[in-house]
């Protein structure tokens, strides 16, 4: 017999959520209207961006020589662009590149293998990215929205609300930025060999922000990343598109024909909990959210994963792990993975981690019900920036105030 385990119910720590009129958290889906980034190379579609050019006042092939300037070797400074004519070529080159984001602020691990940045967008609105290397791959935590409006009373994030969308080409800049820095050596040497041709291999959508309530530019961004002739040529596969469990965004995700990796932040398998832990659990159940993963396994033959936060005695029971193997396998078998991720230790919060030996049990029973499981690294919280723990702290806000904009690179 299992020995009885108390439940914690989720709660916040030091700061109220916001509710609705109903008395529940406040859901926001709709971007508050604010003043809109520039317009960007990378916002555009290609035959835009030839348009764009012509406005300027250029012939349209000038349009390819800015991408190769801005995807392949990671510039927005004019004076690199020795093969654009002289004359008005800053004016040309702010028009089609405007900066995005500033750099406030870069904390790195002892190892210098995790850099979080700290980014300050045009209207002062602050977003964080996060970039990993690992043997074989390196690894670039995107945000896609400044704030979020999803409210889970676990997250950093989301205590402020969602202050605006993202644009795609300020989401493609985070890439840029850290492949930049990649190929100036800023992430170590670890083989030796220097840096030519290494560059962030994978994308994770995990940084600020509900990606999927941002669908239409993140989508352009996805597409920019992936495409080999007019952006970064990554492979889809290397990107994955996290979400809470937005429903009809995951079946439009799934008509789309990239075949990015999807995961479902469940986080629980139970209804009851989950409605207290993702405030938007109360739209879309569950069931909903688990059938229309499966469906984007139908549709793209691409496994899903799902993230599951081990909070210690709230959801981390051994009944929860048989639930979650039992309403994944009533979906069928081979189409998931469960990606169990410790949370840090932080003594005295309710929102800590689970015993070791309570993870171990947890990933044996869905192992045992044939469910592959991967108990995950939780790089980069020495630093603050593990997921769902990124947040613009105070200190950052000052040290944003006291940068000025900075110039195009
Ligand atoms: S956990 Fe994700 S979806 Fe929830 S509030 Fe934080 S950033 Fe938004």
């Amino acid at each position: 017999m299992e020995p009885k385990r108390p439940q914690v119910r989720p709660a916040t720590e030091g700061w109220t959520q916001q509710k609705d009129a109903a008395g529940r958290p406040l859901l926001q889906f709709a971007s508050p209207k604010r003043g809109k980034p520039p317009v960007h190379l990378a916002d555009l579609k290609p035959e835009e961006r030839v348009a764009r050019v012509v406005e300027l006042g250029l012939p349209g092939f000038r349009a390819k020589q800015l991408e190769k300037h801005y995807f392949t070797h990671y510039t927005s400074d004019p004076a690199l662009m020795t093969d654009l004519p002289a004359t008005g070529r800053d004016e040309f080159v702010a028009g089609m590149l405007p900066p995005l984001l500033t750099e406030v602020r870069r904390l790195e691990t002892d190892r210098g293998d995790t850099i979080k940045f700290l980014w300050k967008l045009h209207d002062g609105a602050l977003v964080e990215s996060v970039l990993m290397r690992y043997p074989g791959r390196i690894t670039l935590c995107v945000s896609s929205q400044a704030g979020c409006g999803m409210n889970c009373p676990f997250c950093a994030t989301g205590q402020a609300g969602l202050t605006r969308n993202m644009s795609a080409a300020e989401i493609v800049d985070q890439v840029v930025r850290a492949n930049r820095l990649i190929a100036e050596g800023g992430l170590g040497d670890p083989r030796g060999l220097g840096h030519d041709g290494e560059r962030v291999t994978n994308i994770v959508f995990m940084g600020m922000g509900e990606p999927l309530a941002n669908y239409a530019r993140v989508m352009q961004a996805v597409r920019v990343m992936t495409d080999k002739t007019h952006g970064i040529g990554m492979s889809a596969r290397g990107i994955t598109v996290s979400t809470v469990g937005l429903v009809p965004a995951i079946r439009k995700l799934a008509d789309e024909d990239i075949p990015v990796t999807f995961a479902l932040s469940l986080h629980a398998p139970d209804d009851e909990l989950r409605d207290e832990l993702i405030p938007v659990n109360s739209r879309w159940k569950v069931g909903e959210a688990l059938d229309a993963a499966r469906a984007y396994f139908e549709r793209t033959g691409r496994r899903v994963s799902i993230e599951y936060a081990l909070i210690k005695d709230m959801n981390d029971h051994g009944w929860r792990a048989d639930l979650l193997g039992d309403k994944l396998n009533a979906r069928g078998r081979g189409w998931v993975h469960v990606n169990p991720i410790p949370l840090n230790p932080t003594p005295g919060s309710i929102w800590t981690a689970s015993d070791r030996a309570v993870q171990d049990e947890f990933v044996r029973r869905l192992e045992a019900k044939g469910i592959p499981t991967t108990l995950r690294d939780t790089r980069g919280k020495e630093i603050d920036g593990a997921c769902g723990q990124l947040v613009a702290t105070e200190d950052d806000q000052r040290a944003a105030a006291a940068t000025e904009v900075a110039g195009p690179h």
